[in-house]
């Protein structure tokens, strides 16, 4: 069969007409891709001069749902040392209800990214959702997006749409990739400064001294103890069975407990007292110029006051707990007392441990140290 020269005309002009579709065609997706690759920047931007924690949470829960367009949005932190709780608490930013929560398990995050380093597109089912996005409806799609850093996942950030196309697994990640790892290196620094700012002095949930200050305090009452001749005591007090109460009341429940605990033991101590959050739910007391029999008296009325002190749940119900207190005094004024911080602290600490072998919610005294 001939080919004429028009029929070769015409086939040409067809194949320029195909080539030239599909040159606009990739344009198109060259101009919408620049469009979104200019939307995802300016809020990482946004967020790299976010100079406050609580900056930075407006943004991504309350601003990121704006500026993408999302049904949903919710942010998950890996919290197994209860430190972003704490942090958060202290700030106040904990009323974002639950589009922000901390996890103290991290089996959620290990299930979900079993690819570390890649958002997770698609739907989720009953379970997921309600865990990712509690009591939002109608969400079809999601992006899950890990935040990594230093090889650990310490969180993710949520994206939700009612559009079950809009986060569909087909799609690329790769601006989602970009954007969770900025608002790793963001949460990371935010956390970070104000952990530092309030490592100071006091422990941030219950506003009494830290342990990191508690070192200070010891050396500047065991320099007394060696100019006056004066006593020192001590009492090491733990929250009897607190485990429990975070598994039975729920960890915001088990914060207000130690709140409360700090507060009491305040209100039943002189103000040259040194109370101590010393570790979870350990507190420790410096009872400067007091002998071990007042020490004692003191121990026993913080027990009892403690015991009798009702404690608000966050289900509104209020629940008791009880403490083993260890008391040990130091009574001399020795020459070297380079170690007697320390003996004083751990013979009051296993007089605790005997009052918890005892049965607990009591007081036990230490031998005299010295
Ligand atoms: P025991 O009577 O032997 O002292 O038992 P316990 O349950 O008090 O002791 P355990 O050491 O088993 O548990 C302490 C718990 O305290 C575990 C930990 O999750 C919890 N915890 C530590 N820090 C915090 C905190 O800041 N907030 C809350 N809610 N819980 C905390
Ligand atoms: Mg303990
Ligand atoms: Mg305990």
């Amino acid at each position: 069969m001939q080919v004429t020269v028009s029929q070769m005309d015409e086939e040409l002009k067809q194949e320029n007409a195909r080539l030239d579709k599909m040159v606009k065609q990739l344009l198109h997706r060259i101009e919408d891709n620049q469009q979104i690759q200019t939307h995802f920047q300016a809020f990482e931007l946004k967020i790299f001069h976010c100079d406050e924690l609580a900056d930075l949470l407006e943004h991504l829960l309350d601003k990121a749902q704006q500026h993408f367009r999302l049904d949903a949005v919710s942010l998950l932190l890996n919290d197994t040392d209860h430190l972003m709780s704490a942090l958060l608490e202290q700030q106040e930013l904990s009323d974002y209800g639950e589009r922000l929560q901390c996890l103290y398990e991290p089996a959620f995050f290990e299930n979900t990214f079993i690819v570390r380093d890649s958002a997770r597109l698609g739907s989720l089912n009953g379970e997921q959702l309600s865990q990712v996005f509690p009591g939002c409806n109608g969400i079809q799609s999601s992006a899950l997006l890990p935040l990594v850093r230093h090889g650990e996942i310490i969180g993710c950030f949520n994206l939700g749409s009612g559009d079950a196309e809009r986060f569909s697994p087909a799609k690329s990640a790769d601006f989602l990739n970009h954007l969770a790892l900025v608002i790793a290196v963001c949460l990371e620094n935010g956390f970070g400064r104000e952990h530092l700012r309030q490592q100071g002095r006091l422990d941030p949930l219950t506003g009494v001294l830290n342990r990191r200050s508690f070192s200070d305090e010891m050396e500047r009452e065991l320099a007394r103890v060696q100019r006056y001749g004066h006593e020192l005591s001590c009492c090491f007090i733990d929250i009897d069975h607190f485990k429990q109460v975070n598994d039975e009341h729920g960890h915001r429940s088990g914060d207000n407990c130690l709140k409360a605990v700090a507060g009491k033991i305040t209100d039943l101590l002189r103000k040259t007292d040194i109370l101590t959050r010393y570790g979870g739910e350990e507190f420790v007391v410096l009872l400067p110029e007091e002998q071990k029999i007042n020490a004692k008296r003191t121990a026993e009325r913080i027990r009892s006051g403690i015991e009798n002190m009702d404690i608000q749940g966050q289900d509104g119900q209020s629940f008791r707990v009880t403490l083993s207190i260890g008391v040990a005094s130091l009574d001399f004024a020795g020459t070297d007392m380079s170690m007697a911080g320390e003996y004083l602290v751990s013979a009051a600490d296993e007089a605790m441990y005997q009052a918890k072998n005892g049965g607990r919610n009591q007081v036990c005294v230490a031998d005299a140290i010295g």
